[in-house]
């Protein structure tokens, strides 16, 4: 039979190491809200996110649409201009 003691060790210890992966977790999350999140957009055309950084970007009825590449950025245009 474990003495009371090594059984309040064990649990404390438990506790610290769900304490820390939360803590790490908060600290991973919160630096990414600090770095001010970049926004991740919908490529009409493929589906993929991309970063709201992307340089394939249009503009069209006040509304800016990202792309993953030139090319789906050209076939959106093409899909709009019929
Ligand atoms: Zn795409």
């Amino acid at each position: 039979m474990l003495p009371k003691i090594a059984l309040t060790i064990i649990v404390i210890t438990i506790i610290i190491i769900l304490f820390r992966k939360s803590d790490s977790l908060k600290k991973f999350k919160k630096s990414n809200s600090d770095n001010n999140a970049v926004e991740m957009k919908k490529d009409p055309i493929c589906g993929l996110y991309v970063e709201d950084t992307t340089s394939h970007k249009v503009k069209l009825d006040e509304e800016v649409y990202s792309f993953c590449s030139k090319e789906c950025r050209d076939k959106f245009i093409a899909s709009k201009k019929k």
